[in-house]
Formats: C-alpha cells, sequence, structure tokens
C-alpha cells in the first residue's frame, strides 16, 4: 500500500486544529482512502465527478467529501446530494446550477470562488475585477441553498518560493477583504473553545474557509493565512496521469 501514514501524523500534528487537511484522492483506490479514514481522516478531495460517485458509494457515509476539480455545470446533480464543499467555483452559471440542485436535494451546499492568482492561463478562477461583481451579486442574497464560505486559489506551477509567496499574499487580500472573519476574538468559555477545536474552521459554518497550499507549498500558504490546505502526493503517493 502506498499510503504514507506516517506522514499523514506529521502533518496532523503540524496543522493542529487550526487547518482543516483535505486529504486529495483523485486517482487513488478506495482501500488508500480507507486506510487514512481509519486513522480518523474525514475530509477528502476529488477532482472528478464520476470517479467522486463512485468511491463515495464504497466508503463510509460520513466522509466530508470535497471537490476541488474543474466542475462542469450538467454535472452538479450527481455531486450534489452528498458533497460538503465544492472548492472550484469559477462562474455565476456553475453558482446558479448548484443553487438549483442542492434546493431540489433540500439542503444548502457550501462552495469556495475560484480565484485565478497563477501566471498558467490554463487554470481556472475569477480575476479581482470579476470576484467584485459575483461578491455584489451575492450581496443581493437570492441564492438561498449555497453558502459561500470563502476563497480557493492554485498558485504557479513554480520552484520559486518568492513568487508563489506573492500570489499566496494576493489571495490573502482578498480574502481578508471579503470574507472578514466573524469571530476574531478569543473563545470565552471552556465549552465554548472545546466547541471551536472541534469544528474549527470545516464544519464551523460561521468562519471563512481560504483554501490554498498543496504538497509542495502547504508550508507557505498557512504561513500567508491558509486554513485549509489539499495535499494528495505527499499522503497517496505520486500519481500517474489518468
Ligand atoms: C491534485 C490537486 C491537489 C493535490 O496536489 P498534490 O500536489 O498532490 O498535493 C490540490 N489541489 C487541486 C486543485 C488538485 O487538483
Amino acid at each position: 500500500m502506498a499510503v504514507n501514514t506516517e506522514q499523514y501524523q506529521q502533518i496532523r500534528q503540524e496543522l493542529g486544529s487550526e487547518v482543516t487537511l483535505v486529504a486529495v484522492s483523485k486517482i487513488k483506490p478506495v482501500e488508500d482512502i480507507k486506510a487514512l479514514y481509519d486513522l480518523g481522516q474525514r475530509d477528502f478531495g476529488e477532482n472528478y465527478v464520476q470517479e467522486l460517485v463512485e468511491k463515495q458509494l464504497l466508503l463510509p457515509s460520513d466522509i466530508r467529501w470535497h471537490f476541488i476539480g474543474h466542475l462542469q455545470s450538467n454535472k452538479v446533480k450527481y455531486i450534489a446530494p452528498f458533497v460538503h464543499l465544492i472548492h472550484g467555483v469559477d462562474s455565476y452559471k456553475l453558482l446558479l446550477e448548484i443553487e438549483k440542485q442542492a434546493a431540489k436535494n433540500l439542503r444548502t451546499i457550501q462552495c469556495l470562488l475560484q480565484v485565478h492568482i497563477a501566471r498558467e492561463e490554463t487554470k481556472f478562477g475569477f480575476n479581482a475585477a470579476e470576484l467584485a461583481d459575483i461578491m455584489e451579486i451575492l450581496k443581493k442574497g437570492q441564492l438561498q441553498h449555497v453558502q459561500v464560505r470563502g476563497l480557493m486559489g492554485m498558485a504557479s506551477f513554480t520552484e520559486d518560493e518568492q513568487h508563489i509567496q506573492k500570489e499566496f499574499i494576493y489571495l490573502k487580500g482578498l480574502f481578508d477583504e471579503y470574507f472578514p472573519s466573524l469571530h476574531p476574538g478569543l473563545p470565552t468559555s471552556v465549552a465554548d473553545s472545546q466547541s471551536l477545536v472541534s469544528e474549527y474552521p470545516s464544519s464551523n459554518p460561521s468562519l471563512p474557509v481560504l483554501s490554498m497550499g498543496m504538497s509542495s507549498d502547504y508550508r507557505l500558504a498557512i504561513a500567508c493565512g491558509s486554513n485549509m490546505i489539499r495535499v494528495g502526493s505527499l499522503l497517496f503517493g505520486a500519481r500517474s496521469k489518468p
């Protein structure tokens, strides 16, 4: 089995409870997911709709499934019944379709808006002006079955750490502008602090989410203010192309 459980335990310790680790299991078999599940991991990320639907059927129902890939509107219906968080929302049209499918399933679907921060044109996401526009539209409150929790971004594919850092800081700036934390202070009672620890930040709906950082740059991302990282190859081993 290719799962690196030592690496997993080490990352968990590093993160404490302030950063949610999404284990990115795309292309990896359900046995590998189960291995991390048995160690307590509950947040898993997938990129492909059909693969996610198949795995979801085979694995425990308390897994929080994150869709982190590029989502086509016509496929939202397949994941709408169970998906926990959709990271890569990159058009208003897609958001409207998620709203429609969430309503049909009598649920609220949590989403992140993807921001284009990388140099590569092949990556998806809003630019700053488009993000401003969509935040204006969202303020009107017409989407009742979608909860936009925060932002997601992918840095450029480069070894240049300073460049990656610049992109992360830029995204954190937008995040702070549009998703100021509702609970900046420390919890006041022990009960509060315990519930904050167990729920922070993935499943506490009042806390905004900034999803940035992958295997190669998660430490840098956290230093730049990320509270959700998406880590695949460090945990599951390298992927061959699908
Ligand atoms: C594959 C993928 C990851 C994980 O990448 P690793 O480098 O294997 O950690 C994270 N985010 C997205 C959007 C991905 O597609």
